[in-house]
């Protein structure tokens, strides 16, 4: 056998690659479910991105809005308006336009001044100066509100920590959370400090004017925008606006913080994502694929182990067919050269007194017998597998078949050392059935129970009656089978092969014939059975109820007796 031959035949082979394909199938799966929950977590990633950005962008916008007005300041000269001051306590008109413009917005409320190293607030011999609207001009303040200075000391000791001489810009903003925004004038040319300008914030209006509307906007429907925001004290644990009143806030609940960057610092966007129709359906895509590629598994799955069981079973059957054709071979020949050697014994007059011809005479004749029966076995599956069974049947009282069997035999099995014997308590019903094949199928069963014996040697034959079934069960306390063999001894060509059966001959047929011979007549056979403890084969057919017509099969029944009708008389 070539190395390739030994590889096909060899069942760790089959059974290999038959593990890789399935493996394979699964490893693709894998693959598959991998990249596309990978693409559905991208697509919800970017939902996200998207909705991050928007949220920066809320606050971006309002940040336009605090430093809209101070824009101008940057491009100031700090000497002009530091000589303007000390020459008039003024600033000059280019600023005030600064200053008008910004409370011009309500968002500003007041706006207060004081002269860097002369802090009113905390030093009174300083006046703290707040702008006049009408005139144009900063008057010393009477009642300073505590924002302001609380603004002032924040300024100033913001100042504190960096370093002037490095500075770039001309004025340094700073927020007391939403009660004020200063900012600190710096002369870029010396270094020094002009003074604060504090901007009073107008709250409400921040509020219900600036963050409201805008918020509305942005993300006023959640549905659409997959967004639900809070505008959150923190300090205060405090909810100040929502986005959308259908949605309570709860911290659990939060995806996403975002800060106002340099402002508002006591003040958080707290939002919630919603599931966007984008997420939804992406999800839902997810869904539909997982369910197709579990089908399309399924299926493959399915045809792998079909095809591979199917193959294995061909594959038993083509070498129980080989076993068989070597065996038949054999069997064929044997009883041949049995006779061969006792006619040329006999014709050539060697063989002349009467005893030894008696004996060769025997012989021949038990030798042509099982010539006969293995050819009879041959030719009842050649037709059953041609379909070529003809069922010639007829209503039969079933017991009496049976018996009629065993009076017949009874001798020949005693002849066999066998106590034999019939339960004949039970009455049992008609039944449509071919007698002849009732005949075989007792024979061969009864032929196993003697072939399968053991020292203890005893058959007998039950009659089963009741009101579904009809039949008769073969019992013997034989070799016995094992369980797991029970279900294959039916199949054609199957034989058990083990130390209590291999001595004995047989061509894995006899079982096979009988089944198909039940099936032919409409009944059912099995098999109970124990190793060691004999075996009990029960055939059941269905009993005959009223006018009974028999199933037409052209092939099968080519000829029966009564046309399937049962008559009065036969019932009778
Ligand atoms: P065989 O020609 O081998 O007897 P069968 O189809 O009649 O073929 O039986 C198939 C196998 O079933 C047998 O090889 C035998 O091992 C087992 N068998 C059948 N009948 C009996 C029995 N009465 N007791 C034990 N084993 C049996």
């Amino acid at each position: 056998m070539t190395l390739l031959e030994r590889f096909k035949k060899s069942d760790t082979t089959r059974w290999f690659f038959f593990g890789i394909a399935i493996l394979a199938v699964l490893a693709l799966t894998a693959m598959n479910i991998y990249s596309l929950y990978a693409l559905r977590d991208s697509t919800i990633e970017s939902a996200m991105e998207n909705r991050k950005f928007q949220l920066e962008e809320y606050t971006n916008h309002v940040s336009h809005h605090f430093y809209k007005p101070f824009r101008g300041i940057r491009h100031l000269d700090m000497n002009d308006l530091e000589e303007s001051w000390e020459a008039s306590g003024r600033f000059p008109a280019h600023f005030n336009e600064v200053l008008f413009t910004a409370l011009a917005d309500s968002l500003f409320s007041d706006i207060y001044y004081i002269p860097d190293k002369k802090n009113g607030c905390h030093k009174p011999k300083y006046p703290v100066y707040r702008f006049d609207y009408q005139s144009g001009q900063f008057l010393t303040s009477t009642d300073t509100p505590k924002e302001v200075c609380d603004g002032f000391g924040i300024s100033i000791s913001g100042l504190n920590t960096i370093s002037l001489d490095d500075y770039r810009f001309n004025n340094k903003m700073v927020f007391d959370a939403h009660r004020t925004m200063t900012s600190a004038l710096i002369n870029l040319s010396d270094h020094s400090v002009l003074g604060h300008i504090n901007f009073v914030i107008n709250r409400e209006y921040l509020l219900n004017r600036i963050l409201q509307p805008a918020l509305e906007s942005k993300f006023g429907s959640p549905e659409e925008s997959g967004l639900v925001v809070w505008l959150r004290d923190w300090m205060q644990d405090e909810i100040l606006l929502s986005s959308s009143d259908d949605y309570k806030f709860s911290r659990e609940i939060v995806n996403i913080r975002q800060r106002f960057p340099g402002f508002l610092d006591t003040w958080t966007l707290d939002a919630t994502f919603l599931k966007s129709p984008m997420v939804a359906a992406t999800q839902a895509s997810l869904n539909r694929n997982l369910i197709v590629l579990g089908f399309a598994v399924f299926v493959l799955v399915g045809a792998l182990f079909f095809i591979f069981i199917n193959a294995q079973k061909e594959r038993e059957f083509t070498q129980r067919q080989t076993a068989f054709l070597a065996n038949v071979t054999h069997e064929l020949k044997t009883p041949l050269a049995v006779m061969q050697a006792a006619g040329e014994n006999i014709s050539d007059g060697r063989i002349s007194d009467g005893n030894s011809l008696k004996s060769y005479g025997e012989h021949i004749y038990l030798e042509a017998v099982r010539l006969r029966k293995m050819i009879d076995q041959l030719l009842d599956v050649a037709k059953v597998d041609s379909g070529q069974t003809v069922v010639n049947s007829s209503a039969h009282q079933l017991d009496e078949l049976v018996n009629d069997y065993y009076e017949k035999n009874k001798g020949y099995v005693e002849s066999k050392g066998f106590n034999f014997t019939i339960n004949r308590s039970s009455k049992l019903p008609m039944v449509l059935v071919d007698s002849e094949h009732v005949e075989t199928i007792l024979g061969n069963l009864i032929e196993n129970s003697i072939k399968y014996s053991t020292k203890n040697k005893s058959i007998s034959i039950d009659l089963i009656a009741s009101d579904k079934t009809a039949g008769f069960s073969i019992r013997d306390s034989g070799v016995g089978i094992p369980k797991k063999q029970q279900k294959n001894i039916f199949k054609k060509f199957y034989r058990i092969e083990n130390s209590m059966t291999s001595k004995i001959k047989g061509h894995g047929l006899g079982l096979s014939i009988v089944k198909n011979l039940v099936e032919l007549n409409g009944g059912t056979i099995d098999v109970t059975s124990e190793p060691g403890n004999g075996s009990e084969f029960s055939v059941y057919f269905r009993p005959i109820t009223g006018n009974y017509e028999a199933p037409h099969s052209e092939k099968r029944t080519q000829k029966s007796k009564s046309d399937g009708k049962v008559t009065k008389e036969e019932y009778a």
